[in-house]
């Protein structure tokens, strides 16, 4: 037996069937490599989502101190207000599609005044949050007795950087389902965008490669914010966006990485 495996009839066909198995592991290689990178990246992920829902939050309110305030359009009827803990803790993670709830005391009203606005960052932005928010006038016809938007007002006329307000921690079910390989179609109106963007950047951040559809209306020029950030994407490169607004500068601003289709 032993002089059986030491005969060199033995060896050689031992080492062809090693040198085979190589060849046959080479060929595999790239196959698996690539597989292996895609349950590499669907891994990924599942921890960042894991992670987001997972993360610290709290219950009822809590203060947030706007560290900037930044007037988004030409008319100025549209700021970002950016958002720290004051209490100095962690920023819990959100989904992308997710707002958050402000309780706003303003005078004359019996009680805080309740409203929401959309996360309209990246969720991979963990040091402050930013919510985008449209001031609202009276309807045209509605008379001068009729008041603007109670709270887009007051975060217009009222706040400004260093101020305090009480907030509720992100939630909404209306969120991207980052795990999902399938097709994303996106459709905004307006400072709707504001979902929208955070959903977008999302997935540019997560390097997706999904193919996404992004559908957009305005009224005019002036509804139209954050383009510079949107003219950014896809930074890396990976996602498919195929883009349509009616809104002309909008699609100036998107860059080659996107396919733009007309508006008519
Ligand atoms: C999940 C969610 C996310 C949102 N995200 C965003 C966002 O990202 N950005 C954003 O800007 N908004 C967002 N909104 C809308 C936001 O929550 C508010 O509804 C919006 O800012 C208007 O609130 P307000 O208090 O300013 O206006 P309100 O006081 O509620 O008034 C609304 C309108 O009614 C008019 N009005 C008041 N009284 C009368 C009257 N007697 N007769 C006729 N008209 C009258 C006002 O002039 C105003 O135009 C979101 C809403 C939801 C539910």
């Amino acid at each position: 037996m032993v002089r059986l495996l030491r005969s060199p009839c033995f060896s050689s066909a031992s080492g062809f069937i090693r040198l085979w198995r190589r060849l046959r592991e080479r060929r595999l290689d790239a196959r698996h490599l690539q597989h292996f990178n895609d349950l590499a990246q669907a891994a990924l992920r599942n921890a960042e989502v894991d992670r987001l829902k997972s993360g610290t939050t709290w219950a009822g309110k809590r203060k947030f101190r706007i560290v900037e305030k930044r007037v988004e359009n030409k008319c100025g009827d549209i700021c970002s207000f950016y958002l720290q803990p004051h209490d100095g803790g962690e920023l819990p993670p959100f989904l992308p599609g997710q707002f958050l709830t402000f309780e706003l005391p303003i005078s004359d009203q019996p009680a805080p005044v309740i409203r929401c606005y959309s996360l309209s960052d990246s969720p991979s932005r963990l040091d402050r949050y930013r919510v985008t928010i449209k001031r609202l006038s009276p309807p045209p016809d509605a008379g001068e007795t009729v008041p603007g938007g109670l709270s887009s007002t007051y975060f217009h006329a009222n706040l400004k950087e260093g101020d305090v307000v009480d907030v509720q921690a992100p939630k909404g079910g209306f969120v991207l389902d980052l795990q999902s390989e399938r097709p994303v179609v996106l459709i905004g109106g307006g400072v709707g965008l504001t979902p929208v963007l955070s959903m977008l950047k999302a997935l540019d951040d997560a390097g997706s490669h999904r193919e996404v559809h992004f559908f957009h209306a305005a009224r005019s020029g002036d509804d139209i914010v954050l383009c510079d950030e949107f003219g950014r994407l896809p930074s890396g490169g990976t996602t498919s966006i195929t883009a349509c607004s009616t809104a002309h500068r909008l699609m100036l601003a998107l860059r080659d990485g996107i396919t733009i289709a007309r508006a008519s």
